[in-house]
C-alpha cells in the first residue's frame, strides 16, 4: 500500500481526468501510473437484476508485470447514488495475474430499469465512477429504450469526439458493434495517435498476448473513450480487427506472404486476441486462457418492447469466397455452403426470433446485410460486391430473410458496422423484386474515427439510385454513431455526426433522422 502515496477519491464528472493522472501527464509519452485504475471502469451486458462490472489494475500499461506477479484483492461497490452513501451490493474479488489483474464482476440482486453508480476498491485507492443502468423485466412495458451504435475507432486515424459527445447523451445503452482496436503497426498523421509497437514489427499485425493487451490498454488512454464506458453500460460484440483483418474462422487474411500462418499458428494468434479481449470488456463470457475459442454471441431482452441478439459473424464463418475484398457479385450468390454465423449459432439465432415476444427484434451484428452493388472502375463485369460482407454469403441471407418472412417476426431491424459509412436500407427477400414488401430494415452505423476514402462518397451516391434503390439513406463523409429512440409504435434513428475527427473536440450535430412505424419495415425521414 505504500507504493500508493497519493489517495483519489474520483466522482463521475472528474472520471475523464482520472484514467489520465499518470506521472507526467501525458499517456502517449509516459505509461508508468501512479494509481491502479489507469484503463477506467466500465460496466456491460445488463440483465434485469444483474450487470458485469470490469476494471483492470495497471501500474505500467504496457508491461501487466509491472503490478508484480501476485494476485490483488479488489472491492467493490454499487450504489444507489453518486456518492454512494446508499450502497444496494458490495463485494470483493480477485484480480489475477494470468488474466492481466483484470476484473468481471456480475453484480447480482438489482432492482429492474434502474440506474446505478459503482467502484472499485484495490491497493489503497479508489476507482473513478461508473454509471449503469439494469434491463427492465422481460415480461414488462417500458415506454422506450434509447441506445447508440458505435464501431470501427481506429486510433491512428484521428481523434474521438465522437465518444465525448455520445456520453453526453441520454442513453439506457451503447452497443459496440466491433473493430475496438486494430491490429495494424505504428503509423499515423498525430504523433500521439501512432500505435504501440508488436513484439514482431514488420508484420503489421498483433500477434501475442501482450501484443493485444498493449493495443487494447493504449485505446483505453483515451479520455473520451474511458469517459463513454463510465457513462452507460454497454454490449458489444468484436468484428475482424480485434484479431487480424478478414479472418474467417482458423483462415487468416493472407494465402501467402510473412504474414500467412497454418490454421494451427493462427489458433494461437485468435487465441491471443480473444483472451486480451475479454480481459478488457465489460463482457459476461466464459474465458479458457490459451483456448482459441470464446463464445460471445448472446442474447438480451429490454421488456417486451426490444430483443436484442448480438451475434459473432468471425469465429465461425466459413472462408470469404474469391480471393480479393470485391468481387462479383454471382461468386456470392454461388456461395451456397458458405456460412458467416456457423450453423449453431444460425439455429440459435432463429429459435431466438421466431419464439421471441418481443416487438422489436434486433440483429445486431458486423457487416452490412443489405445486397450492395458497387459500380466497377474496371468495368467488367460493370458492378461488384464487398464478399466479406452478406453479399459473400447471398444463400444464407437468403434463408435468414426466408425466415422472418415466414414465420412473421415483429419488426425485425439489422445492425451493422464495417464500412466507416453510414447505410439505412430496407431488406428484401429478393433485392429485384422491390414490388414485394421488405421484411426487415437494416442501420449500418458509420465509424467513430476509420478512414472511409471521401473520394468514394459521391460515385456511391451516384450509384445508389440505379444499383441499390433498397438503400434510403448513405453518407461517407462524416464520422460519428447512430442514437436510436424505440417505443412501441415506431423506431428512430438519428445520425449523429462530429464535424471533424482531426481534434480532440468537435461539435457534434444531427445529420439526418429516419424512422420505421412499427408493422412496416418501411424506413422513411423524420
Ligand atoms: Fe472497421
Ligand atoms: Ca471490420
Amino acid at each position: 500500500m505504500s507504493e500508493f502515496t497519493v489517495s483519489r477519491r474520483q466522482v463521475l464528472a472528474s472520471a475523464v481526468a482520472a484514467g489520465a493522472v499518470v506521472a507526467t501527464g501525458s499517456p502517449a509519452a509516459a505509461h508508468d501510473t501512479a494509481e491502479p485504475f489507469p484503463l477506467g471502469v466500465a460496466s456491460g451486458d445488463p440483465t434485469a437484476h444483474s450487470v458485469i462490472l470490469w476494471t483492470r489494475l495497471a501500474r505500467d500499461l504496457y508491461a501487466p508485470g509491472g503490478l508484480s506477479r501476485r494476485t490483488v484483492e479488489v472491492g467493490w461497490e454499487v450504489a444507489t447514488d453518486e456518492r454512494f452513501r446508499r450502497v444496494v451490493r458490495r463485494g470483493t474479488t480477485l484480480a489475477r495475474p494470468e488474466l492481466a489483474h483484470s476484473v468481471h464482476v456480475d453484480a447480482g440482486g438489482l432492482e429492474p430499469g434502474r440506474e446505478y453508480f459503482y467502484r472499485f476498491k484495490a491497493l489503497g485507492e479508489v476507482s473513478p465512477v461508473g454509471r449503469t443502468r439494469t434491463a427492465p423485466e422481460p415480461w414488462a412495458d417500458p415506454r422506450s429504450l434509447r441506445f447508440a451504435i458505435a464501431n470501427c475507432q481506429d486510433f491512428q486515424n484521428g481523434y474521438w469526439p465522437a465518444y465525448d459527445a455520445l456520453s453526453n447523451e441520454d442513453l439506457d445503452l451503447v452497443v459496440h458493434l466491433g473493430d475496438y482496436i486494430y491490429e495494424y503497426d505504428p503509423s499515423s498523421r498525430f504523433p500521439d495517435r501512432r500505435h504501440v509497437a508488436p513484439e514482431t514489427p514488420g508484420l503489421d499485425q498483433l500477434r501475442t498476448l501482450s501484443d493485444y493487451r498493449n493495443r487494447h490498454a493504449q485505446y483505453k488512454t483515451d479520455p473520451a473513450l474511458r469517459a463513454a464506458h463510465a457513462a452507460f453500460p454497454w454490449v458489444v460484440t468484436w468484428d475482424d480487427h480485434e484479431t487480424e483483418n478478414n479472418y474467417a474462422a482458423l483462415v487468416d487474411e493472407l494465402d501467402s506472404g510473412a504474414a500467412h500462418q497454418t490454421a494451427a499458428q493462427f489458433a494461437k494468434q485468435r487465441a491471443a486476441a480473444y483472451q486480451a479481449y475479454y480481459e478488457h470488456m465489460p463482457i459476461r463470457a466464459n474465458l479458457r486462457p490459451g483456448s482459441p475459442d470464446l463464445r460471445i454471441f448472446r442474447r438480451f431482452d429490454f421488456g417486451r418492447l426490444l430483443r436484442l441478439n448480438m451475434l459473432d459473424t468471425r469465429q465461425y464463418r466459413t472462408d470469404q469466397p474469391g480471393t480479393a475484398d470485391f468481387g462479383p457479385v454471382e461468386a456470392g450468390l454461388g456461395n451456397t455452403s458458405g456460412t458467416l454465423t456457423g450453423r449453431d449459432q444460425e439455429r440459435w439465432l432463429t429459435s431466438g426470433l421466431i419464439g421471441s415476444p418481443a416487438r422489436w427484434n434486433v440483429v445486431a451484428q458486423q457487416v452490412m446485410m443489405s445486397r450492395t452493388l458497387l459500380p466497377n472502375p474496371a468495368l467488367v463485369p460493370p458492378t461488384m460486391a464487398n464478399l466479406d460482407q452478406w453479399d459473400g454469403y447471398a444463400p444464407q441471407r437468403e434463408r435468414l430473410l426466408g425466415v422472418l418472412a415466414d414465420h412473421r417476426v415483429a419488426n425485425p431491424v439489422v445492425l451493422a458496422g464495417d464500412i466507416h459509412s453510414t447505410w439505412f436500407s430496407e431488406l428484401h427477400r429478393d433485392f429485384d423484386r422491390l414490388d414485394v414488401p421488405p421484411v426487415a430494415v437494416e442501420f449500418v452505423s458509420t465509424s467513430i474515427s476509420s478512414d472511409f476514402p471521401a473520394a468514394f462518397d459521391a460515385p456511391v451516391k451516384a450509384a445508389n439510385p440505379l444499383l441499390n434503390p433498397h438503400v434510403k439513406y448513405f453518407d461517407g463523409l462524416k464520422r460519428g454513431y447512430l442514437r436510436c429512440t424505440v417505443d412501441r409504435h415506431g423506431w428512430r434513428t438519428d445520425v449523429r455526426t462530429v464535424d471533424s475527427i482531426e481534434t480532440r473536440r468537435s461539435p457534434v450535430r444531427t445529420q439526418a433522422s429516419y424512422a420505421v412505424a412499427a408493422g412496416t419495415s418501411r424506413i422513411v425521414a423524420a
